[in-house]
This record gives structure tokens, C-alpha cells and sequence, in this order.
């Protein structure tokens, strides 16, 4: 049956919106308020610690590498890392928003951009701890699961796959948050897994392993034996009848803005798939980071159908590079969750709209959208999202227009995306990995948007 509806939502525009988008109630606002759990994800905070208003624009902050500033404020610069007026307005946002979260999750990314040699190992674990403190201000009762990012280690993105220093200090600043257990395995290679509730274990995996600027593992078929550690994990959850959510800093699939381009080595991103396809129906969500976008995919099985959503969160970081035709505001998200059987319901995009913010001298964070309002959808479970990001394909998409907003963070409404800029996000949703996607490529070079899940 739904399958044939699936079959029958393609088929045409009008049935679409007859059926397939039934108007979402105006009440479900208030129900998911009063109803769902909550937590908080939040990424790539990018702190640093050199921003300073300043007459000269080259020497604004570090992370601009005396590319001249555009617009600097009390909150920043698009050319910038976050000053830390930013994060902690971010933060007392959060605290504003007081939903009752349950926790907060962070993927990672807390050093500045700026060249290798303004950094060191003790520079990267005092921004890491700074971070780690401000937010134990901030939330002093609600449990943090971090993952660690690329730039959280120096020097940058050469994450070893046996103990360090780094590893050993984020076990020890993290300890308030973590199991005796989690930080073992934090401490040795910088993931872990924790049962955060009952029946619902969190994975926090350190994907820097598999990061194409790490050349430490290129070469490794399992670096620091993560793939054997998530494959046994995940096995001892199924047989525990436990749900699980997936937390990492660098995202599995391919960029949703650079053509056959993984963040991660190909082999290694072609191994986790696998292993998130073997056990799709225990994993309840997907959370990453690093890229700075808003942006979806969904996981399909081997025949098709979709089985995982996944979710890679805007940064709170601004910062473009010179090179960049369009950055992201400053965000931070909440997610609705069903308490029963931890299935996500919703999300909640929260942003500053930097320019304004700096203009006004007043940090006015406020929310960006609400996926199911935004896009008609009743939740944010994979059938939901391959439903939504079928529309995507057709010509002239009014929700792929809407999505392509949100994926800068509303930092520019009129720029556009078309032809090989939406086959290119357009691929990167449905297809993980290399068949799939070289087929969606091939097939969006040659036949227009008419790309379907393969079967
Ligand atoms: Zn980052
Ligand atoms: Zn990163």
C-alpha cells in the first residue's frame, strides 16, 4: 500500500497535493510543544578568541587571514570565526527558548580557522575547555554528548587512531557528562557509546578517522577499530532491544555542494553505509556537523526504500572564505522526539540574523522555520523526508527553492540554484553511495530531474 502510494505521489503535481501534502493542522505547534521531548544540536562553534572591532578591516580577527572584514560588529563578521559575545548569545538563546530539553548535543569544531602554526596542541585543548565551561554556565543541570570535530586537534584534521593528549583532556573535561565506559574508549581513540535514556543508546563516532585530509588513515581498511567497535556496538543494542541515535562531526554521503566529492575516503564512507543500511531499523536518527549547512539525506536500503534520516546542522560560526558566493547566520537547533520509541517528530531551526544583529547592537535570535510546518510534512522519519525530497526533483521546485534558503541559513534569499548546483544537492540527498550516486549523476547529466529512488 505505501508503496503504491509512493507510486502514485509521483505520478503528477495535482495528486501530490491532493494526497500526498495534507495541510498540517494548525494546532500541531502547541501539540509537539506540550507533548514531544526535546534536546538541542549544536556545531562548529569556531571560537575565536582574536576578534576585536577594529579600525583596520585585516586585523578584525586571525580567522580572516588578513582578508579585510566586510561588516564587523559586536557579533561578528562573515569573514570571521565566532567572537565569543556570539556564543554566548547563542547560548542564553537556548536557555531563553526553555523548553525543558532532555540534552544537548555538539558536534565538534571549536578552534578557529587559522594557520597551523597560531595554534598548538595545549591552544586547541584550552578553546575545547573554554567552550566546555561556558556551557556548563549556561546548563548546569542538562547532560552534553559531544563528538569531537577536525579542527578539535592540532595539528588540524591528523586525528590519531591510539591515545593522545587531546583525547585524554576531552575525556577529563567531558567527565561530568559521560560514563565511566564512554570516556575508556573516548580516552583511546575519541568516540564512545552511552545509554542516555532508557532503551536509547547514543553513538558518538569519531568520523575524522575517515577525513580526506587525514593522512594518518588513508591507507587503513578499520583506523583505531572503529568499524569493528560501531558493528559490535550496534549488535549488542539490536540484541538489547535498544533504539539508537548516531552523532558524528564529519557526515557520511557525499557534499551536498561539490560534485563526486565525499567528505570522508570513499572506502570508508562505502563501509559505514553498509554498516547503517545492516542496522537502519534500530538507528532512530543521524546527527552531523562540519559542513556549516543546513542540509537532509535519507539512507535508502538496498532496494530503495528509505530506512535512516539524517541530519548535518548549520554552524553557529558564520565564517566564509573568500573564495564563497554565499555563507550561513549563526544557527542552533532543537529537535521533537517521540519518548516512547525516541523517533523524531520535528525540528526547530533557531538563527541571528548576523547583519541585523550587529546593526541594532542587540543579538535578536529567532526561529528560522519548522520543518513540518515549512514544508508540509507530518514528521521528519525517513518516509517523510523521501517524500519531501522527491518534490525537490521537479522543475522549478518551490520546496527545493525553500530548502536551498534554509541550507545558507537565510543568508541570501535571491541567490539561486539551478542546473548542476541542484543536481549536485539534489543527488547528495538520496544517494550515499558510489553506484547510487554516480548513477544519479549520470542519469541528472542526461534526462533532467527525474531522478527517483533506484530500485
Ligand atoms: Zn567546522
Ligand atoms: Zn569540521
Amino acid at each position: 500500500m505505501e508503496l503504491l502510494l509512493l507510486l502514485l505521489c509521483l505520478s503528477g503535481p495535482l495528486f501530490y497535493q491532493l494526497v500526498c501534502s495534507a495541510p498540517i493542522k494548525e494546532s500541531i505547534r502547541e501539540r509537539h510543544l506540550q507533548e514531544g521531548s526535546k534536546f538541542w544540536h549544536l556545531s562548529d562553534l569556531h571560537f575565536d578568541p582574536t576578534y576585536h572591532v577594529n579600525k583596520d578591516p585585516t586585523k578584525v580577527c586571525f580567522s580572516s587571514k588578513g582578508v579585510p572584514v566586510t561588516d564587523p560588529g559586536l557579533f561578528g563578521d562573515f569573514m570571521c570565526d565566532s567572537p565569543y559575545q556570539l556564543i554566548q548569545s547563542a547560548f542564553s538563546h537556548m536557555k531563553h527558548v526553555d523548553q525543558q530539553p532532555d540534552f544537548i548535543i555538539w558536534t565538534g569544531d571549536s578552534p578557529p580557522h587559522v594557520p597551523v602554526n597560531e595554534l598548538s596542541t595545549e591552544a586547541v585543548i584550552s578553546v575545547i575547555s573554554n567552550m566546555t565551561h561556558t556551557l556548563r554556565q549556561f546548563f548546569p543541570e542538562l547532560p552534553v554528548y559531544p563528538a569531537l570535530g577536525n579542527h578539535d586537534y592540532w595539528p588540524q584534521d591528523q586525528l590519531p587512531v591510539k591515545t593522545s593528549t587531546v583525547y585524554q583532556a576531552v575525556a577529563k573535561l567531558w567527565t561530568p557528562w559521560l560514563s565511566p565506559e564512554a570516556l575508556a574508549t573516548l580516552q583511546e581513540g575519541g568516540f564512545y557509546s552511552q545509554l542516555i535514556k532508557p532503551g536509547l543508546r547514543l553513538v558518538s563516532l569519531n568520523t575524522n578517522l575517515y577525513y580526506t585530509p587525514n593522512k594518518v588513515t588513508e591507507n587503513m581498511t578499520d583506523p583505531a577499530g572503529q568499524f569493528k567497535w560501531l558493528q559490535d556496538t550496534l549488535e549488542l543494542s539490536k540484541q538489547s532491544m535498544e533504539k539508537v541515535y548516531v552523532i558524528a562531526h564529519v557526515p557520511i554521503g557525499y557534499l551536498p555542494y561539490a560534485k563526486n566529492t565525499t567528505a570522508m575516503w570513499e572506502h570508508h564512507n562505502e563501509k559505514l553505509v553498509d554498516i547503517f543500511r545492516s542496522y537502519s531499523d534500530i538507528i532512530q536518527g543521524h546527527f552531523y556537523g562540519h559542513t556549516h549547512r543546513d542540509s537532509i539525506m535519507v539512507l535508502l536500503d538496498r532496494q530503495g526504500m528509505p530506512v535512516n534520516s539524517i541530519f548535518v546542522a548549520p554552524a553557529v560560526t558564520p565564517i566564509k572564505s573568500p573564495l564563497e558566493p554565499y555563507s550561513n547566520n549563526p544557527a542552533v537547533r532543537m529537535y521533537l522526539y517521540n519518548p516512547q520509541d525516541y523517533s523524531l517528530q520535528d525540528l526547530w531551526q533557531y538563527y541571528l540574523n548576523l547583519t541585523e544583529a550587529n546593526k541594532k547592537e542587540m543579538p535578536i535570535w529567532s526561529l528560522e522555520y519548522i520543518m513540518t510546518e515549512a514544508f508540509g510534512i507530518k514528521d521528519i522519519q525517513p518516509q517523510s523526508l523521501h517524500e519531501l525530497a522527491l518534490t525537490f526533483e521537479m522543475p522549478q521546485s518551490k520546496a527545493f527553492q525553500k530548502y536551498f534558503t534554509y541550507f545558507m541559513v537565510s543568508y541570501n534569499e535571491t541567490i539561486t540554484c539551478e542546473d548542476d548546483c541542484k543536481m549536485v544537492q539534489v543527488c547528495s540527498v538520496h544517494f550515499l553511495d558510489r553506484e547510487s550516486y554516480s548513477w544519479c549523476i549520470k542519469k541528472g547529466s542526461t534526462g533532467g530531474y527525474h531522478f527517483r529512488a533506484k530500485n
